[in-house]
Order: structure tokens, then sequence, then C-alpha cells
């Protein structure tokens, strides 16, 4: 149920209201006591991360000028090892945060992050994050550095295989749910660690898809579209922030006073730890923000960066060898710096650091989480996120007493893709294939004839002829196409989004010979798979799934589970018509095909391949009977809206029921459709269930010229439905 969920929660995250303050510990007395004992030296120490484990680093930890080390996965007893320098070496004995980024898993390793919000399972999610979690701090991580929250608009940015999506709704649903996964009511609890907003803010605008681009958007846009994420991060306690690489409306992210210092601590009222991304506060010099690395450190300070992610010591590192001089210059007060470090002490109070400094290597012995269940998340999660783009005359699922299948594809057999990038400590030799998993599900029942025809991106096409006997020799064919892993993620940004060639010339091969062809797609970001799309039958996609992508993939296959998943992303048809996401506006010429002179392109349809929203089921959903409770309400005032679903297929199935809201004329232009709540609702064949909606003050409302926010009078269209284009609709009025 994630429409009618704290409303008031929503309300506020969508506009930048001082939020309500989580009920916490005041560290108050206890932080001031250590600062009036620290020196100017110890405190820029609190400011100061270091990469990796070595005698560098070790020597100046004990030296006092490390806060915080980005430690990689060398496990608990080095962890603990270099704590104790820390805590025992150091004059003040102040322990030291280990950092991590645990995005999709520490060992057990999850669905890529879009994939998992394909899923639309906010709860399933936070049991994915609590399990990396406990993972990553038995190992001696107590931070990690997700969730990554970037709204992203542009396929074409590698990093958006990190996020949940396109849409400011189900990115804030997504970003509470791993916030609450990763720390838990209280991270004192040592299987819990802190989280970390990223990347704040606005990096998935970057101009072209092109990875640390220029940023330039509306305030509005920003507010309405790529803040509300870290809003709900914050209403949801999240310990630290990272600021971003990207420059916004011409200021870098990571020199941003108004988004660091205006907005989180003075409009959200935050007391969190702000972290700069790798390097990015010297990188003001690149920007031509600043003149050199002291005045990096300079305005990374003032505008409210707390620690310096000192990734490198060449092209990084400002605050350690700066914040003092600049003090002694009188550029910056102790005051400022005694800010940045009572954000940094309060986490470590938040940590409970000073009384528990150390992984408790004998509690994670004795109470591990069991592998089973771990396991059986990790497949819950997997066919969950599972998204059916297509499946002609029921193709899908095969039958089980098929006699032959043919396996074919780069990644049918592939145990390092499909672990997706970012996988911390997880290993290739912990993943079920596509080809085991059809193994595990079917045993000996089936022949299974499986050949790699190709890699997945050069232009060797000499293993096809073995793929063409192997298709030719099976009942059905199963290809399994896509990316690397390496294709997406960080500083992975393309033009071209089209399978890599050599794949597609293998499809085509294949599907010449006449054969039931399903095609699973594996890859981080929507690719245009056009040809794919007109001419294969059946295509799932699958994303990156991690350890357990054999036995989710089969399942589906095979109708075990019966997919559910709907995309959280746009699937453009080519390039061109990027960036293309649901939430558009009117504009003074709304498309009509046949008028020239309307907005569109004229050598493309103007729809997306694939809608946000859209994924299909081995069953089917209708939608009837949608109505409001009330045709009239006051602006302060709520109606709830009643819709009906029948499962009209043969099969049991899960819908995601979609609420989508159009404010029909206002002050300011809105969206045609945005989305405001969904729930995840399964039914038996012909089983009929009415879903309710309640339509709050904080669904109807947006900020006005002035960038407040207001509900005003008029009618609202309500729209309901399993996608963000087959709605069915009713409206009402709000009156004064
Ligand atoms: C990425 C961050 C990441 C950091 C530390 C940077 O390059 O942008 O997302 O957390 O490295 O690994």
């Amino acid at each position: 149920m994630y429409s009618n969920i704290s409303t008031r929660k929503l309300f506020l995250l969508l506009f930048s209201f001082p939020v309500f303050l989580f009920a916490q510990e005041n560290y108050d007395a206890k932080i001031e006591e250590i600062l009036s004992k620290m020196t100017l030296d110890e405190k820029v120490g609190q400011l100061v991360q270091k990469n990796g484990v070595n005698e560098e680093n070790e020597k100046l930890i004990r030296e006092g000028k490390v806060g915080s080390l980005l430690i990689g996965t060398h496990g608990p007893e080095v962890a603990n090892r270099i704590q104790k320098i820390a805590v025992e070496e150091t004059r003040l004995g102040i322990p030291l945060l280990f950092a991590n980024d645990v995005i999709h898993g520490f060992h057990t390793i999850f669905p890529i992050p879009l994939a998992e919000a394909s899923s639309w399972n906010p709860e399933l999610v936070t049991k994915v994050c609590e399990i990396a979690a406990f993972e990553a701090s038995s190992e001696g991580t107590n931070w990690t550095y997700a969730p990554m929250v970037d709204i992203v608009r542009d396929p074409r940015w590698g990093r958006i295989m990190e996020g949940s999506g396109e849409d400011p709704f189900l990115g804030s649903v997504m970003s509470s749910a791993r916030v609450k996964g990763f720390q838990g009511d209280d991270i004192k609890d040592k299987t819990k660690i802190a989280a970390c907003s990223k990347h704040y803010v606005a990096y998935g605008g970057a101009e072209g898809g092109r990875d640390y681009n220029t940023v330039d958007i509306s305030e509005r846009t920003l507010r309405e579209v790529y803040l509300p994420p870290f809003h709900a991060a914050v209403d949801n306690g999240v310990t630290s922030i990272m600021s971003a690489f990207n420059e916004l409306n011409g200021i870098p992210a990571s020199g941003n006073y108004f988004t660091l210092t205006e907005i989180l601590r003075n409009e959200w009222k935050w007391d969190g730890v702000v972290i700069s991304d790798w390097n990015s506060v010297a990188e003001l010099v690149k920007h031509r923000f600043a003149k050199d690395k002291k005045d990096a450190a300079l305005i990374g300070l003032t505008a409210g960066v707390d620690i310096d992610m000192a990734g490198d010591s060449i092209d990084g590192n400002v605050y350690l060898p700066h914040l003092k001089n600049l003090v002694e210059q009188g550029l910056i007060t102790v005051e400022q710096i005694n800010k940045s470090v009572r954000h940094v002490l309060r986490m470590k109070f938040k940590l409970d650091l000073f009384n528990n400094p150390y992984t408790d290597i004998e509690f994670f012995k004795e109470n591990n989480l069991e592998k089973k269940y771990k396991d059986s998340i990790a497949l819950q999660i997997a066919k969950e996120s599972i998204v059916l783009l297509k499946n002609e005359n029921n193709l899908l699922p095969l039958k089980k007493d098929i006699k032959s299948i043919a396996l074919i594809g780069p990644l049918a057999d592939n145990p390092e893709d499909v672990l997706g990038v970012w996988s911390a400590a997880g290993k290739p030799d912990d993943v079920v294939t596509v080809l085991q998993g059809i193994k595990n599900l079917l045993g000996e029942n089936a022949k299974i004839n499986y050949a790699k025809g190709c890699n997945i991106n050069d232009e060797d096409t000499s293993a096809f002829s073995e793929a063409v006997e192997t298709a030719l020799n099976s009942e059905v064919v199963v290809l399994v196409v896509g990316e690397e892993r390496e294709m997406s993620g960080e500083a992975a940004s393309k033009t071209d989004l089209n399978i890599p060639w050599v794949q597609e010339e293998l499809i085509k091969r294949i599907y010449s010979l006449g054969k039931q062809v399903v095609i699973v797609l594996m890859n981080g970001r929507p690719l245009t798979i056009n040809w794919i799309s007109e001419n294969i039958p059946s295509i799932v996609e699958a994303w990156f799934l991690g350890d357990q992508t054999g036995n989710a993939v089969a399942e589906v296959l095979f109708g075990d589970y019966n997919p559910s998943g709907k995309l959280p992303i746009t699937f453009p048809r080519s390039t061109g018509q990027i960036p293309i996401y649901y939430y558009q506006k009117s504009t003074g010429r709304p498309i009509i095909e046949d008028d020239k002179f309307t907005s569109k392109y004229l050598d493309s349809p103007n729809t997306p391949l694939y809608p946000f929203g859209y994924g299909l089921s081995y069953t089917s959903f209708t939608y009837n009977n949608i109505k409001a409770d009330k045709n009239s309400i006051g602006k302060d005032d709520f109606t709830n809206v009643l819709v009906e679903i029948t499962n009209s297929g043969e099969l049991e199935g899960e819908e995601i029921v979609q609420l989508y809201i159009q404010d029909e004329f206002a002050s300011v232009t809105r969206p045609v459709k945005e989305l405001k709540g969904f729930q995840k609702i399964k039914l038996k064949p012909g089983e009929t269930q009415t879903v309710t909606f309640k339509i709050t003050p904080d669904k109807l409302s947006f900020l006005n010229k002035d960038m407040k926010p207001v509900v005003e009078p008029g009618m609202f269209n309500v729209m309901i439905g399993g996608n963000s284009v087959d709605l069915i609709s009713t409206s009402f009025e709000v009156t004064e």
C-alpha cells in the first residue's frame, strides 16, 4: 500500500518544507565535550577521508589526520586492526567510520537498483537492504554510499542502473525503503549501517546523458523532480548525503551553498554529514570555479561539504593540506570547522562507535543470517524485478514437458556480467546462471542444448553456425542477450542504445530458422530494441539480477512465477527521442497525429517503445468502475477514489495498480499526469478486488510561481491502470 502511507510525509517531501525531525538522542553535550579538547589539526582530521588500507593511511590515522576510511572488502579483522589505531593510538581515541559502496548487496548480490525498482515492492527492497547491511557490518563496514537516488530521464547515462528510474514519486518510495533497510530503526544496532543518499543533486540531469556533464535545470524542476527522493531520505533519518560531481545552474554541486546549506540545513533542518564525491571538491578547480586547491577547500567547506572524500592524493585531497591554513589566514573561522566536525561526531555517536568501535566478530559468527533465507529474498526480488515486455500468442510460459530447449547467447551461462557493476564482495561462483537455473528447474526432464553463439560485443560471428545447429535441434529457443556489466554504471555513457551488433545479427540468424524464439534481455539501461520488439514473440526484461539470476529467469520462463514487474523508466524507440518520459507537459500544441504543426517528430512514431509503468503478466487484468466518493471537496479535504480490478485471465497473478493525477488547469503548467500512488495486489483467476486510493491534498498540491505549495480550486482528473498509458479515469472538483 503505497498511496495512503504517510501522506503528510509525502506532502512535506514534495515541497521544501522544514521537516519534522526524527526523535533522536541528543548528543550535543557529548559532542561539545570532545570538541573542546580537540586541536585544530584533530578537527581537520575528522573532515578527511582516505581510501584504502595501506601504510601511508595508517600513519595518517595514527597522527589523527583521518576521520573515515573507504575501506573496501578486507574483512572485520583488518577493520578492527585499523580501528584500534584510531581508538588506542591517537590522543583522543575518536573511532573511524568505515565506508563502502554497498549498492545492491555485499556478499549476496541482489538485482541492480533499477531492476529492484521494477518490483514496485518497497517492503521487499527494505529486506534486501537489511541483508546487505547485515553482511556489510559483519565485515567491518559501518557506512554505505547508498542509496543512489538520482532521478534519470536519459538512458544514455550509464548510472541509470544505480537508481530507481525516472519518476520522483516512485524514486522517493524506493529511497525511503532503502534508507529504512540499511539503517533500521536505530543504527546503533550492530547489524545496521549508516546510509548515504547520493548524488546531491541533479547528477542524473547531465546534458546529453554524458557522465559528469553540466546540469542546467529550473529551480522548479530541481524541487519537483530531483529533490524529492533526497527529502524522503531525510524524512527517514538518513545519516549522510554525498555531494555530486556535476555543476548545477553554474554552481558545482560540491561547492553549492544553495543546495548544501540553504536547502539541506536551513529548509530541511537536517543535521547529518555531507561528504563530497570522490575528488569532487578538488574538481572545483577543473570546473574553473576555484582558482586552486586551497580555494576549492575554502569553497567546499563554506558551501557545506563536511568531509572531503579524498579519493586520491594527486587529484583530490584538499581539506587535509589546506583547511588549517585557511583558518590561520582568517578565511575560514574555527566555528565553521566546528560545525562540520559536530556533524561527523554526531554520526559516530549515532552509530555508537564511541562505545562499540569494533566489529563484534563473535556475534556475527553466532548470529549469521541463514544462507537459505538470504537466497530466498534474493530469488524473490529477482523474480519481482523481471518485466515481461511482450508475449505474443502466449508463447510463455513454456511447457515443462518440453523435450528440448536451445539456450543461446553470451549471457546464458555468464556468471560475471549478471552481477552488474558495484557488486562489492559478490562472487561469480555464487551466481546461478540461466543455464543452471533451467537445469535446476527441469531436472532430467528436458534436453537443454546450450550454445554461446557469440561474445557480447565484438565482430566475431564464427560461433553462429553452432548456435544455428543447436536451435535446429530443439523445440524452442531461448536467447539470452544484452550488455556487458561495464556498459552501464559510472563513466559508461553511450550514444547508441541498440543491442551490440553481433548479438542482433545472431538473433536475426536464429529467428530466420522459423523457430519459436524467446528473448531474455540483460542490461543496465533501457535499450532501443525495435527489431526485436517487432519480430520476436516473447521478450523478458531481466536486467542484471545478481546471484539468483538463473533461478528467477527459469521460474518466469516456465510459469512457476507469473511476472509482475513494471518499468520504472520509459523505453525509447531511438536515442533521438531522448529525453522521453511520461511526466511531460502538454505544450501549446499537444500532439495530433495528422496535424503537422503540433509537437512531434516527423520521422518516428511519437510514442515510446514501452512506456513507464508497463509490464505484462501471464494473466490479464481489467479495470472497471472507477469513481470518486465525493465529486467536490474543499482544498484541505480528501476523497477516496475506488476502482475494480478483475483478473480476467486463466492464472493467478499480481498487478501493480498505478494512480496518476492531472490538474486540469493551474497557475503554473502541470505535467499531463503524475504518479501519486500504487498498490501491488494478487488476484486469482476471475477474482475482482476494489482498490481504494485516498486523494489527500499532498497529491493535488504543486509549487506556485513563488515556489510555495498550493492546492488550487478546479477540476482534477484521476487515472488508474496497469501502466502510464492504459488508464481509466474519473474526475472531481476542488473548491475554495
Ligand atoms: C562515485 C560514488 C562512489 C564513490 C566511492 C565515485 O566515483 O561517483 O558513487 O560512492 O566513487 O566509491
